[in-house]
């Protein structure tokens, strides 16, 4: 055994340290973190998605941010799932302690990578840790469905959610910034938190839709109304809308600002930011023996100067 070379004599009079399989694993990083230094150079989009990988979290999969942890195996870890791992290192069992991976958070500083959001249009590229908060406001995020009431998860752009209420959800589409709506029930009492078909408005070039649902206050059932601009909410404070509803002599009044479809129509509708009728009100509006709901509101939207 003369031909045992002194290092390999190291590695095996500290077997705990490092053991042959994860000794492999940390050539391959090191492999990985060599392929970085390049990429910076020549960006390549081969070796920038194994980068990529490399600054995944293998637990929560999601991208690491620093401070990157790393165990003396040099597994990485982030700093989220750090203390739900009982100090324990998931890839090899060792124990974590407390060691950051400075080498990784380097690299990942020296990233830059293109906006998620690219194929919708952004053409951003962006420094690894800034591209998260440029995300979380790109003008090209899609935005979600503003359907209620129903399991639609589409996400796109403006055009692509018309088109979809449209022939999907065969929403009503109307053209022009003044509208008069008809909501009706035939049994009022069987529609606690029931949501009324969307009306989509087409005016100043721009999509508003209108939203009608009953829901419980309180203890109290009433309904609201309200209108949702689709796009952002920049753009929502350029325009107000009114609603009306009434009968037999009397009448409600709502004066507002369009929310924008980024707020959710729940969140909308649970700052109670639109015309509430109590259901009482709802029915003497609605006439006859208060047996059914028939309730008539009209709008207007218009462009603030
Ligand atoms: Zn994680
Ligand atoms: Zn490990
Ligand atoms: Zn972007
Ligand atoms: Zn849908």
């Amino acid at each position: 055994m003369a031909t045992v070379s002194p290092y390999y004599d190291d590695l095996r009079s500290k077997p705990e340290v490092i053991d042959p399989p994860q000794n492999e694993e940390t050539v391959d990083v090191g492999e990985h973190i060599c392929d970085t230094a390049q990429s910076v150079l020549k960006p390549n989009v081969a070796v920038s998605s194994s980068v990529r990988e490399l600054l995944e979290c293998p637990v929560c999969l999601n991208a690491m941010y620093p401070p990157i942890h790393q165990c003396l195996n040099g597994h990485t870890l982030c700093s989220g799932c750090k203390p739900k791992v009982h100090n324990r290192c998931p890839s090899c069992r060792h124990e974590l302690g407390n060691i950051r991976c400075l080498a990784l958070e380097k690299v990942a500083a020296s990233l830059e990578l293109p906006c998620k959001y690219q194929s919708f249009g952004c053409m951003g590229i962006y420094p690894y840790y800034s591209k998260l908060k440029h995300e979380s406001q790109c003008v090209f995020r899609p935005y979600n469905r503003p359907y209620a009431g129903s399991e639609c998860l589409v996400i796109g752009d403006i055009p692509y959610l018309v088109d979809h209420l449209k022939d999907d959800h065969k929403v009503d589409m109307h053209n022009g910034s003044t509208f008069n709506h008809r909501y009706v029930k035939s049994n009022p009492h069987e529609v606690e938190n029931a949501t009324w078909m969307l009306t989509v408005f087409s005016c100043f070039r721009q999509y508003f839709c209108l939203h009608f649902e009953a829901f419980q206050l309180g203890m109290a059932p009433v309904y609201i109304a309200f209108l949702r601009f689709m796009g952002d909410d920049n753009e929502a404070k350029n325009y107000s809308y009114s609603l009306e509803v009434g009968g037999t002599g009397r009448k409600m009044l709502w004066q507002g600002v369009p929310r924008s479809i980024r707020d959710s129509h729940r969140k909308v509708r649970d700052s109670f930011d639109g015309l509430i009728i109590q259901r009482n009100m709802a029915l003497f509006f609605s006439g006859g023996d208060r047996k059914e709901l028939k309730l008539r509101i009209t709008g207007r939207i218009w462009k603030e100067q």
